[in-house]
């Protein structure tokens, strides 16, 4: 890297290594370019990440007709993904690029800050050129539609009658960024394949092209070992801002609502109100959709969509079995497209049930079958887990509201956490008590 920084400046940064107590290793990202490999088109990033031995194209891949709207001049979606991996191993960032200007300042005094203190380490060093020498004005206003109740009710919102504003989405958006399967890079890409042929009679129903970018994003964080949790908003921000000639909007589905907001360190999600609008620069605007909306609301929201029991998936089925712990119960037998018991179906029903009754107009995409087999158990653990599952609070919440008559072990539950907070009361009084007489008698 001699060749690089210059033998002068690398001294000065050995030195400024040692003054900081920091690793002498450092990221450099290449200018990007552009190439055409077999029935695709790539955008591609030279990164040499010195501490993880990653020394390799980082790249992500769209469809040849989507060549134009790629974005080469500036090295914004390379910095995005590698300021993680940067800060978790205490390595200084160079960038042989323009980074728009908007995106670098926020950065380096937002973005950067806020996952420093999540992951506990110190604020890294990111050299790089600040630009907005070149605007694109991007007509195009990106959507994901992954068809679950986030991605739907940010679609609805911004494609319905509130979204005519010159912010209504104009393309639907699949990235295989890491949720489609983290184990290896081909599954990955066949996850893509097969959610672009879910997605097809959405988008033939809604008049809305696909834009589907494939990339090796997973394969390097899986090298430097930073969790999805961590950094899922980037990552998919990153996607999107690699199309910043086409998407001058882009509509992110929040996962939580603004006032569920709290400081995580495990899900950089629970935060993403402060800082996703910020993944912006003066080419792309990152919308942050529906904060003003829980999950219970969101998913009132959709069912008064008359097409929606033809299209919602909400299922964890695959992502269970392929990203957390290799479970793959759900897979096994699945006879539709929701397999109707894995948590995050159960979620969505449970709450459709109590929203509006019947729900027998989705039996042809979820088994209802077996979420009723597993309903009453569900139930149970909505009021044993709601402490510490903000979704599960908002189901206790509606279930109470509504009145539904509980099964018997969620009544068994109830009782027993009626009879310990009891308990709880009468210890707090008695120490009350207690105190009050030692300090009236004893003088403690
Ligand atoms: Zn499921």
């Amino acid at each position: 890297m001699t060749g690089i920084l210059g033998k002068m400046a690398c001294l000065q940064y050995r030195e400024y290594c040692r003054l900081n107590k920091k690793s002498f290793a450092m990221i450099y990202i290449s200018h990007p370019y552009i190439e055409e490999r077999a029935d695709r088109v790539y955008l591609i990033s030279r990164l040499l990440d010195e501490t993880h031995g990653w020394n390799e194209e980082l790249w992500f891949s769209v469809a040849p007709e989507y060549r134009e709207s790629l974005c080469e001049d500036y090295a914004d979606s390379f910095l995005l993904l590698t300021l993680l991996p940067a800060i978790k191993s205490g390595q200084d960032i160079k960038v042989d690029a323009p980074i728009s200007r908007r995106l670098l300042f926020n950065i380096r005094n937002t973005i950067q800050p806020i996952f420093a203190r999540m992951m506990g380490k110190a604020q890294i060093r990111i050299e790089a050129e600040p630009s907005d020498a070149v605007l694109y004005h991007g007509k195009g206003v990106g959507c994901g539609c992954s068809l679950g109740v986030d991605s739907m009710s940010s679609f609805l919102r911004h494609f319905g009658q509130e979204g005519k504003d010159g912010y209504h989405v104009t393309h639907l958006t699949l990235f295989n960024s890491g949720q489609l399967g983290s184990h290896d890079l081909q599954s990955g890409c066949d996850n893509l394949i097969r959610s672009v042929e879910r997605l097809k009679p959405f988008s033939d129903a809604v008049e809305l092209p696909i834009c589907a970018v494939d990339s090796n994003l997973n394969a390097y964080y899986i090298a430097n070992g930073v969790s999805l949790l961590h950094s899922f908003v980037l990552r998919t921000c990153a996607c999107a801002m690699a199309l910043q000639k086409l998407f001058g909007n882009y509509v992110y589905a929040s996962s939580y609502a603004v006032h569920q907001f709290e400081f995580s360190m495990y899900d950089a999600s629970h935060m993403e109100s402060a800082y996703a609008p910020l993944c912006s620069t003066e080419n792309f605007n990152l919308i942050l959709s529906n904060p003003d909306m829980t999950r219970v609301e969101k998913t009132d929201y959709i069912r008064r969509w008359a097409e929606t029991p033809k299209f919602l998936q909400a299922c964890w089925a695959e992502q269970v079995a392929y990203n957390v712990g290799h479970d793959t119960r759900f897979l096994e037998g699945k006879k539709k497209v929701n397999c109707g018991w894995c948590d995050k179906c159960k979620r969505t029903l449970l709450a459709l049930e109590l929203l509006q009754g019947d729900i027998s107009m989705y039996e042809d995409q979820y088994d209802l079958e077996k979420y009723r087999a597993h309903r009453d158990e569900f139930i149970a653990r909505v009021f044993r887990e709601y402490t510490h599952n903000v979704f599960y609070r908002e189901l206790r919440e509606l279930i109470l509201q509504k009145q539904m008559p509980l099964p018997p072990m969620a009544q068994e539950i109830v009782r027993r956490q009626k009879m310990k907070a009891a308990l709880r009361s009468r210890a707090m009084k008695m120490f009350m008590l207690c105190k009050k007489i030692c300090r009236r008698f004893l003088h403690v």
